[in-house]
């Protein structure tokens, strides 16, 4: 493996993967559904029906893409970044490591998929209301970060590394709310947290900064999402170009203007009300269910905002969770 192919390789699956495309109610199959942990990754949605997943034909949705080319930053699987992941008040010792997913780790591969133009778009027409591109991009969408995940892991292991996606593996664990799922294993993670936050793990990587609306800042913005790979291939790491939580952030504070769910005050973010927001979502659209107004009509939607940063906020420990937790 090397850059030049793992940068074609995930270009390539984001053109031609069917993941990427809405398709109709016909072509998603119940086993589409289950495959890469699907509905546990999307706990709000019903993949025990996978007839509800589709899109009908005349809707005008069917065939949108779902997500731009990605890109990535790689970091050292020894970075001291995945130890700090584990104090108290940044992710938690239920943080795992690295080598808790595979042993010989030598390397972490975060992506960061944006969403497709139409979706951030249209998710700025309305200041309450989630746009249907969003709903189909969160959820039907969540098969193709996944995808992709299994895409880069079984590529590595094709070429004799070891290799894991940890957000598809069975020891991974996320928690939406406060309440556990009846007999779930939660291994200590806190409730709106999960044992491999995708966000703090993008930024020990190199990839990018927080918020202010604890939202991942990436080089190309905040409006997408995040899945890693962990794998025993030994590639140099990218440097970084912050030192600090909130680098690629200006502290303008329109992501918080935008929330309907008034779920930031003071200095933080009070998950609790982002949730009962999302949830009143999946009452009315299941099941699908979205928000994202903090993710799109913003500055950084597209780009990061070092260059018009006020401070670096270096000691600041941004907390886990949200709608865009993992
Ligand atoms: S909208 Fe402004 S304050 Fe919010 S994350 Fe983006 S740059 Fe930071
Ligand atoms: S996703 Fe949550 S925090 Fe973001 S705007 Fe919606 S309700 Fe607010």
């Amino acid at each position: 493996m090397d850059r030049e192919r793992l940068q074609r390789l995930a270009a390539e699956f984001c053109d031609e993967s069917p993941t990427n495309y809405l398709s109709l109610k016909a072509e998603k199959s119940r086993e589409d559904v289950r495959r890469n942990n699907f509905a546990r990754n999307n706990l709000y949605g019903a993949p025990s029906d996978a007839e509800l997943l589709g899109a009908d034909e005349d809707s005008g949705y069917y065939g949108m893409r779902f997500y731009k080319t990605p890109v990535f930053a790689i970091g050292s699987a020894d970075d001291p970044g995945f130890e700090e992941l584990r104090r108290e008040g940044v992710v938690g010792p239920s943080h795992r490591l690295p080598r808790d997913w595979t042993p010989e780790a030598k390397s972490v591969i975060s992506f960061f998929l944006p969403f497709a133009d139409r979706t951030v778009e249209a998710n700025k027409k309305d200041p309450v209301e989630p746009a249907m591109e969003w709903l189909y991009t969160r959820v039907d969408g969540q098969q193709h970060l996944l995808a992709l995940g299994a895409r880069v892991r079984d590529a590595l292991r094709g070429e004799g590394y070891d290799a894991a996606a940890p957000q598809i593996e069975e020891e991974y664990v996320m928690r939406a709310g406060p309440a556990p799922m009846p007999g779930a294993d939660l291994r200590g993670v806190p409730p709106y947290a999960s044992n491999w936050s995708e966000r703090h793990v993008g930024y020990v990587t190199g990839l990018g900064t927080f918020g202010k609306s604890t939202n991942f800042i990436s080089k190309v913005g905040c409006a997408g999402r995040l899945i890693s790979v962990v794998t025993s291939w030994e590639a140099t790491p990218d440097e970084k170009d912050y030192g600090g939580v909130y680098d690629y952030c200006n502290g303008c504070m329109a992501c918080r203007r935008r929330c309907p769910g008034k779920a930031y005050a003071g200095d933080g973010k009070d998950h609790r009300l982002c949730g009962e927001f999302i949830h009143r979502t999946c009452m009315k659209y299941a099941p699908r269910y979205g928000c994202g107004k903090c993710q799109s009509g913003i500055p950084c939607e597209r780009e990061q905002m070092r260059a018009k940063a006020g401070g670096s906020g270096a000691d600041a420990r941004p907390d886990a969770g949200g709608e865009n937790r993992i």
